[in-house]
């Protein structure tokens, strides 16, 4: 196993070498997507950037335990605890239940990282069902002195628990900064001061998602899910906590809080922050309407750029950016990217025609297949990955065209990186690969029509129509078997 990677650790604001706590196995919790609408583009970059680090870990043959929460409670319209809870507002606004809400951008969310062929994570806990955790934490922060109920709420004393650990080193806030930035409470809020957060908040008569609680029926607050499913999963120490930039205060900053008030320790080793997705120039955000859905750049459809881009195109354009750069989305450099991957897939695909030579090779693979490798454990530098694999593109063309020669156990060397690198590390698959898996989810379609009907024509007594479908499917090996519920279909 290669064990020179080095990671950017927010924590600490510079570059470490990576030591997992249990040798050969990494424990990462990611925080996911609250699903409250389709996720954009700039939510899909996040998770590919940590789809990468996935992947290039267990390339490495790490045994990685990957935890993606859902947000499904919890998450007000204001960070500050403030507003109508994201996904009980979108319920009321479309007269459905918020569990629907929930399930529609669940599988919104999961198709979507499916498309851009990201690896589901090993566990993807809700915060709904994980509210008598998040209740057990809260009686434990309660019993170590840094929290306080009120009128029913709880919440974290952040002065108290800056007095004996201190609040704000990951985003390098100090307190006096924060109190001094802090709008003063209202007089409505039961906060003692403003920098405290929620924990548990009642619900207010009208508010659909409630759970009872020793304090109330309510909900937990939005910071609270990470701290109490990641211990859960992970332990009270773990190796890798990741998520947008923009989460690094305050919900980053408070799950360190909560988790330290309680088990006394540094809870994760490494921080990793993904930096985000802008279009013209500023940040990809649901709530200002700067964004493109991922549907909406795969078919084309949107005001913005002037043809469709494919997942894999997409994927790719994001990759050729470093997880920590800001990448701003165009048609430009959608275009570049479709060139270069375009010239890349050619590479890969033409590997498997070259013809080996008994003669030694005009390029030094051992050299090559290092700085891969040296790339990638410079904190995850999928950019400089890329560019080598161009340079190998170059070579493998030359010799395509026998203006350069390979020697076969250089060829098959060359072969099992560069596949390595492109399929199970950048995670990109060729159009071939893209093709059969779209084609075989069309013609599952198209039989789901036939059957559909069938059961009409059944219904309708028409077995002129019935009987051809059956026989014609049956021609192909595609056998038809009518029950009760209706017909279902097997291919042989
Ligand atoms: P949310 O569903 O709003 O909780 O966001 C889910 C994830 O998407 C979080 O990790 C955010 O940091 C991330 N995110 C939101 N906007 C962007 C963006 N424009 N670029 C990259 N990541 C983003
Ligand atoms: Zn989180």
């Amino acid at each position: 196993m290669e064990q020179k990677l080095v990671v950017y650790n927010s924590l600490k604001g510079e570059k470490e070498s990576f030591k997992p706590i249990n040798k050969d196995h990494v424990g990462m919790y990611v925080c996911g997507p609250t699903v409250y609408s389709n996720v954009h583009l700039g939510n899909c970059r996040t998770f590919i950037s940590f789809d990468l680090i996935f992947r290039y870990l267990q390339y490495l043959g790490y045994k990685v335990r990957y935890v993606r929460n859902i947000t499904d409670a919890g998450h007000l319209e204001n960070d500050a605890d403030e507003g109508e809870d994201r996904i009980a507002k979108k319920a009321r606004l479309e007269s459905i239940e918020p569990m629907e809400v929930v399930q529609r951008y669940t599988i919104d969310f999961r198709d979507t990282m499916a498309k851009f062929n990201a690896l589901p994570p090993s566990i993807e806990p809700t915060a709904t069902g994980h509210v008598v955790e998040q209740i057990e934490f809260i009686k434990k922060i309660l019993d170590q002195g840094y929290a306080y109920e009120v009128n029913g709420s709880v919440y974290f004393d952040v002065l108290k628990f800056n007095k004996d650990m201190s609040y704000g080193k990951l985003s390098r806030r100090n307190i006096e900064e924060l109190v001094h930035n802090s709008r003063a409470l209202d007089g409505q809020s039961d906060k003692r001061n403003p920098q405290d957060f929620a924990l548990w908040k009642k619900a207010e008569p009208k508010h659909i998602m409630r759970w009872p609680s020793p304090w109330s029926d309510g909900f937990p607050g939005w910071h609270l899910e990470c701290t109490a499913m990641s211990t859960k999963y992970l332990g009270t120490q773990f190796d890798i906590h990741g998520g947008g930039m923009d989460l690094k205060f305050p919900h980053h900053e408070c799950e360190i809080a909560q988790a330290e008030a309680v088990n006394k320790k540094n809870p994760v080793n490494y921080w990793l922050h993904a930096n985000m997705l802008t279009l013209n120039g500023k940040k990809m955000a649901k709530s200002t309407g700067n964004n493109i859905l991922p549907y909406e750049m795969f078919s084309g459809e949107n005001s913005i750029l002037k043809k469709s881009f494919s997942p894999m195109v997409t994927r790719f354009f994001m990759l050729q950016a470093h997880y920590r750069s800001i990448v701003d989305l165009s048609q430009s450099a959608l275009e570049a990217s479709e060139k270069g991957f375009n010239r890349l897939v050619e590479g890969i695909l033409m590997l498997d025609q070259l013809v080996a030579s008994d003669s030694s090779s005009d390029f030094n693979i051992g050299e090559w297949n290092k700085n891969c490798y040296s790339a990638m454990n410079d904190d995850f530098n999928s950019p400089s990955l890329i560019a080598y694999l161009f340079d190998a593109v170059k070579y493998i063309n030359a010799v395509s065209s026998g203006l350069k020669k390979i020697s076969s156990e250089d060829l098959e060397s060359l072969s099992k990186s560069m596949k390595g690198f492109f399929y199970e590390v950048l995670g990109l698959l060729t159009p071939e690969k893209d093709k059969n898996e779209n084609e075989s989810k069309q013609l599952i379609g198209t039989l789901e029509l036939l059957m559909t009907l069938r059961d009409k024509a059944r219904a309708d007594k028409d077995f002129k129509t019935s009987d051809l479908i059956r026989n014609s499917l049956e021609k192909i090996q595609i056998q038809i078997n009518d029950t009760e519920e209706g017909t279902s279909f097997k291919v042989y």
